[in-house]
């Protein structure tokens, strides 16, 4: 199974990096999961898709969800059926408000499913529980489960950009997606132990009064959870898009946790 980085920041794209997009395009043998859609979805655009994409969202803010209104593109001459998940707000937002005139020309013409934190469900065989996280309007983390042999190396292929021969590891995985939240451990219970923890760290810790402010992640909020929950691997996302600005290098957190990545748009890891 691969995770594609197709938007790595926050708030606004910059010349390096768009917001807030990653796609598991062999999520299971017949769909691909995207979490959130943010400007980095455009580079859907042209791939090959599988028979279904599941787009799981945090909350409506429009770096999460500017990228919906690109779908008519990605799916232009694709035979693939959308599906958008997220709470009742949020799909409020997109299907009236986002994909309403003025704002958008064309209605909303795709499948939602309501997600409740707390209320587990199932996609494809994955299991998904969400919970809330603290941050202005709300958002929404998601742990997957998958139980079984992972089935989808045949499926591999379908993304242009990926071309892997390595053996498909067998047995159960699980991942948590966690953005746009002030790390105030409330959701900890939920992540524990996953095997791969993708979390944002929108600051360094020297901007700690503006991640309490905008309800982000600093550094040191993000060590602490990582601390408490023991991911597997711990890949960083969602970073604050100022010009020049390199994530890893900024402060300490990569000496605490040197294998953390700090993720880059249009990288590709594989788990
Ligand atoms: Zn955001
Ligand atoms: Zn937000």
């Amino acid at each position: 199974m691969h995770i594609e980085f197709l938007g790595t920041a926050g708030y606004h794209p910059c010349e390096n990096r768009h917001t807030t997009c990653i796609y598991l395009p062999d999520a299971t043998p017949q769909s691909g999961f995207v979490l959130d859609a943010g400007s980095g979805l455009f580079r859907l655009i042209g791939r090959d898709l599988p028979s279904q994409l599941h787009i799981f969202m945090s909350h409506a803010h429009l770096d999460h969800s500017g990228g919906l209104t690109f779908l008519l593109d990605v799916l232009h001459g694709k035979n693939c059926t959308i599906t958008v998940y997220g709470n009742a707000l949020t799909l409020h937002a997109v299907t009236q408000t986002l994909f309403g005139l003025p704002l958008f020309p064309v209605e909303f013409r795709f499948r939602t499913h309501v997600v409740e934190a707390g209320v587990p469900f199932e996609v494809d065989g994955v299991q998904i529980e969400a919970f809330a996280l603290t941050h202005p309007g709300g958002s929404m983390g998601y742990r997957f489960h998958w139980p079984q042999k992972d089935t989808s190396a045949a499926s591999s292929t379908r993304s242009s950009t990926s071309q892997f021969s390595v053996p498909q590891p067998s047995g159960a995985k699980s991942l948590a997606y966690v953005t746009d939240t002030v790390g105030d451990g409330l959701y900890l219970d939920h992540i524990r132990d996953v095997d791969v923890l993708i979390h944002e760290r929108n600051f360094a810790d020297n901007l700690q009064d503006v991640a309490l402010l905008t309800g982000h992640c600093s550094s040191s909020d993000v060590a602490n959870v990582a601390r408490e929950t023991r991911p597997g691997q711990l890949l960083l996302m969602h970073f604050n898009p100022l010009p020049d600005s390199d994530p890893a290098l900024e402060d300490d957190l990569a000496e605490e946790f040197p294998d953390a990545v700090f993720t880059r748009d249009n990288q590709i890891i594989e788990f």
